[in-house]
């Protein structure tokens, strides 16, 4: 059998399986089982595969078979690309959206500069981890950030670097995070906590505590794509009945572990806009925001606690 044939039998399969743009999925396969990139495969796709590759042609059937039962690329690749990282991912995790790129551009913009100006450490909080990818993509660009102010300052030696700490109330999710806080080298400045949102920070502040809440109505989640609705963790979209359960404890619960003048960002769903800032503004804060993402939907609410 030629390369070409096994490729064209991949795509096949996933497009039986109604798999959308299944002809890019079978390609990451195909690619991640031989180690081909595009010009190596138009060089050789006409080539018999040989021998010493017939296992790889085994793998690449066996990862079509479990993309046609529509478990996500992501889970069966076990990563996922986020702000330019390459993440560690499981079922146990909601894979990385483009969106929530949004939510820490959005961040990084907002926090540069306190981050730099903090004379005590800056300290983070990431609700609903998940994969970390939130929290370690601030600390990974907050930290380079500071590289390059240090090196404008002349190398002016700075106090101590952000403290960021990652919370989920997944075990399993954490031990995700875990690994990433490994592949990243963000063990200086990165830790998890299991809590059930703020149960286990009683008595401690931050300067920003940043979210992706489930949001998604109960009632939505069955009309998701399979690759969702059925492969990734329910706990980690179901909002409850109205989607907004997290907004609600996390905006009455926020004030008390912020510090005077401290920023909460939430992302929220495309509908959620005037709800949440509402749920905000009731609970006491104020220079509430909404930015929009890339397609043009509501996606992130900034707010600060005025404090005293
Ligand atoms: N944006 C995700 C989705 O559309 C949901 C994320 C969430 O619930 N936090 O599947």
């Amino acid at each position: 059998m030629r390369y070409r044939e096994l490729l064209l039998e991949g795509e096949k399969a996933l497009q039986a399986a109604k798999v959308p743009e299944y002809e890019l999925d079978a390609w990451y396969l195909f690619s991640h089982c031989f180690s081909m990139d595009r010009g190596a495969y138009f060089l050789y796709m006409e080539t018999e595969i040989p021998g010493e590759r017939l296992e790889a042609a085994e793998e690449f059937r066996r990862l079509a078979r479990q993309r046609a039962e529509r478990i996500p690329l992501q889970q069966i690749l076990g990563s996922q690309e986020f702000m330019g990282l390459s993440f560690f991912v499981n079922e146990q995790v909601l894979i990385p959206r483009q969106d929530t790129e949004t939510l820490v551009e959005t961040v990084l913009a907002g926090e540069k500069r306190a981050v730099l100006a903090a004379v005590r450490p800056y300290r983070l909080l990431d609700l609903c981890t998940g994969s970390g990818c939130i929290g370690l993509s601030l600390a990974v660009y907050l930290r380079k950030n500071k590289a390059a102010s240090g090196l404008r300052m002349g190398g002016r030696k700075e106090g101590g670097g952000p403290e960021i700490l990652l919370s989920d109330i997944s075990r399993e999710a954490l031990q995700v995070a875990e690994e990433n806080i490994r592949r990243f080298d963000l063990k200086d400045s990165c830790r998890t906590v299991q809590s059930d949102l703020f149960t286990e920070f009683s008595g401690e502040q931050f300067d920003c505590i940043v979210s992706n809440p489930p949001y998604i109505p109960s009632g939505v989640i069955g009309t998701l794509l399979p690759e969702v609705k059925d492969h990734e963790p329910k706990i980690a979209l179901d909002g409850s009945g109205d989607g907004l359960a997290f907004y609600r404890r996390i905006s009455r619960e926020a004030a008390e572990h912020l510090f005077p003048g401290g920023h909460l960002y939430l992302e929220i769903g495309w509908d959620q806009g005037e709800t949440v800032p509402k749920l905000l503004g009731e609970a006491g804060f104020f220079q509430i925001e909404v930015r929009k993402d890339l397609a043009g939907c509501d996606r992130v609410v900034k707010a600060e606690w005025p404090g005293v």
